[in-house]
């Protein structure tokens, strides 16, 4: 059964990683072993306040200690339950906070009437502690049976940053200095609700994105989840003025004629395990104008504002249909309810066309597609359309890498293609081929004794192999502004060697 919110990874830095070190030695160590060490913690709240000040709940997302346990220890075995309503409600956050101030602040009153005696620190850095212990205790409990960031709705230290935000920002003290999650583009939003089904604090961005692309939510902890994870890899954290140069110069070529399309949901096919073929043809508007190498994005049912990305997989005949071709992902929420409530006769609401990095420079004459898995769909269309349109390509190979022979589907319209045009050669590869006469190997295989002078080269499948395949093509020497590529995750920029960049046209 599909759920809602996606446990990922939220551990971007050591601080976040080995935070929750800290936590543990205040709560416990200061509780049972040596009180002092809860005097630690003043420093902690001048720091929440101080950071808060300037970045709004950026301390929560990146430094808290507490923080980094309820990520680092308590998500990984949490049951990740939405968060109760009643617990993110004002009465329940102003409510604690007063209930928290009075127990706290009469602790410490007490303890100050020992100043000057031998006691005296020890006393305080007991009231630290203990506070420490019980958010550790109430927290964590709460985050294995909720959420990990339950204790974070109405933690009273968030309270304290939101006030001194609300001043900083009256006093506008913070126009620089508060990075807020932004948006380059809502044009270039695949409305696939990853970065709320991600984030921490069940917050939905991409649904909230003001005038100037930027969310104004004053509970975002600015942790950067959703950025790591967003597919489209449009989201980042900039101040106001910079988040306004982003929109004004967010380049839209491949995305200007988006747009909401109703369609009938005329054919389904099985084309392999878990593989089906869906055809749509369009109603309102009647015609569609798409190029090959564009995806679509199609709304799930029951859902009032999320879509899924697919590439195209049909050659453009007459701007009247389009097909794509759908992978069931285990637990997959959208490919779940394609799968078991799509039907022939549906309407369905599909927008777009979207996507320029497949799509076939101006310039090219010589051009290698490369496509794994469900990443070969895109290829369908392209192949067709560069063999058929673009005489001024010499020579076109595509390099097609499955697992065995009988994940190669749409084999034999390559094979029809290649036999067709001369100049087309289509290269499959097998990584666990079941007979001997197919090539054995991953695509990299299939591409390193290829002489690539001259070549466009254009990627579509997993990260890793995109990852692999663009560090593969460097070392031969291909210049980085001849590799595109597309994914269905975000691929890691900068991983392996450093050098791996989203490559943009240059028109
Ligand atoms: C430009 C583009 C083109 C694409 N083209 C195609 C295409 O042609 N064909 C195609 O099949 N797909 C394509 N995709 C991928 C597609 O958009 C969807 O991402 C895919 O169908 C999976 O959607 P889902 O909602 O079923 O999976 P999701 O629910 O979004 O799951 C995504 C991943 O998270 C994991 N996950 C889900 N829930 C949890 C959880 N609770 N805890 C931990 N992990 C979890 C899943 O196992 C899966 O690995 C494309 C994507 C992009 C961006
Ligand atoms: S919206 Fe993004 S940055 Fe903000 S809390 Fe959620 S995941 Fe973190
Ligand atoms: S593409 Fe998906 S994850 Fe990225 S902003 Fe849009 S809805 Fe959020």
């Amino acid at each position: 059964m599909a759920t809602y919110y996606i446990k990922t990874n939220r551990v971007f830095t050591a601080l976040r990683k080995y935070g929750w070190i800290f936590t543990v030695l205040v709560a416990l160590g200061g509780t049972f072993v040596e009180p002092k060490l809860g005097l630690a913690v003043i420093g902690i709240m001048a720091g929440l306040i101080g950071t808060s000040f300037f970045k709004g709940r950026y301390w929560c997302g990146n430094i808290c200690p507490h923080g980094s346990l309820f990520d680092s220890l308590i998500h990984p075995i949490s049951l990740n339950k939405n968060i109760p309503k009643v617990l993110k409600s004002k009465p329940m956050i102003i409510g604690f906070f007063l209930f928290f101030m009075y127990n706290f602040g009469g602790n410490t009153l007490n303890a100050l009437e020992h100043w000057g005696d031998a006691s005296f620190w020890n006393r305080l850095g007991m009231v630290f502690s203990r506070t420490y212990l019980m958010v550790f205790v109430v927290g964590g409990l709460l985050g294995l049976v909720k959420n990990p960031r339950t204790w974070c709705q109405f933690c009273p230290m968030g309270t304290l940053e939101k006030v001194s935000y609300g001043v900083g920002t009256k006093l506008n003290a913070n126009k620089n200095t508060d990075k807020k999650l932004t948006i380059e583009s809502k044009d270039k939003c695949h409305a696939c609700g990853k970065c709320a089904r991600v984030c921490p604090f069940q917050l939905e961005p991409y649904t909230n994105f003001s005038e100037n692309n930027q969310f104004d939510d004053i509970n975002c902890i600015r942790c950067g989840t959703c950025v790591e994870n967003c597919p489209a890899g449009i989201l980042s954290f900039e101040n106001e003025r910079n988040a306004l140069e982003l929109k004004l110069n967010s380049d839209l070529e491949g995305y200007e004629d988006r747009q909401k399309i109703l369609a009938a949901l005329t054919d389904i096919q099985d084309l392999g395990e878990n593989i089906k073929e869906f055809t749509f043809e369009f109603t309102s508007p009647k015609s569609v104008a798409y190029k090959a190498g564009q995806f679509i994005l199609v709304k799930l049912k029951d859902s009032e504002s999320m879509y899924r990305a697919y590439s195209i997989a049909s050659y453009n005949e007459n701007n009247k249909s389009l097909r794509v071709i759908i992978k069931k992902v285990p637990g997959g929420y959208g490919t779940e309810n394609i799968f078991n409530q799509f039907a022939v006769g549906d309407s369905v609401e599909l927008e777009g066309p979207m996507g320029e990095e497949l799509v076939v420079d101006k310039d090219a004459k010589k051009v290698l597609f490369v496509g794994n898995g469900i990443g070969m769909t895109p290829f369908i269309p392209l192949t067709k359309d560069t063999l058929k349109h673009r005489k001024d390509i010499k020579e076109v190979a595509f390099v097609h890498g499955q697992r065995k022979e009988k994940d190669f589907y749409y084999h034999d319209y390559f094979l029809n293609l290649a036999k067709e045009y001369d100049q087309f050669n289509y290269l499959p590869i097998a990584s666990r081929p079941e007979n001997s006469t197919t090539s054995k190997g991953y695509v990299m295989d299939g591409i390193k004794d290829l002489d690539l002078t001259g070549y466009h080269i254009y990627m579509c499948g997993s990260p890793r192999m995109i990852t692999d395949t663009m560090n593969l093509l460097l070392e031969k020497g291909v210049p980085k502004d001849r590799i595109f590529y597309e994914s269905e995750e975000k691929v890691k920029e900068g991983e392996e060697k450093g050098n791996i960049r989203k490559q943009k046209k240059t028109a």
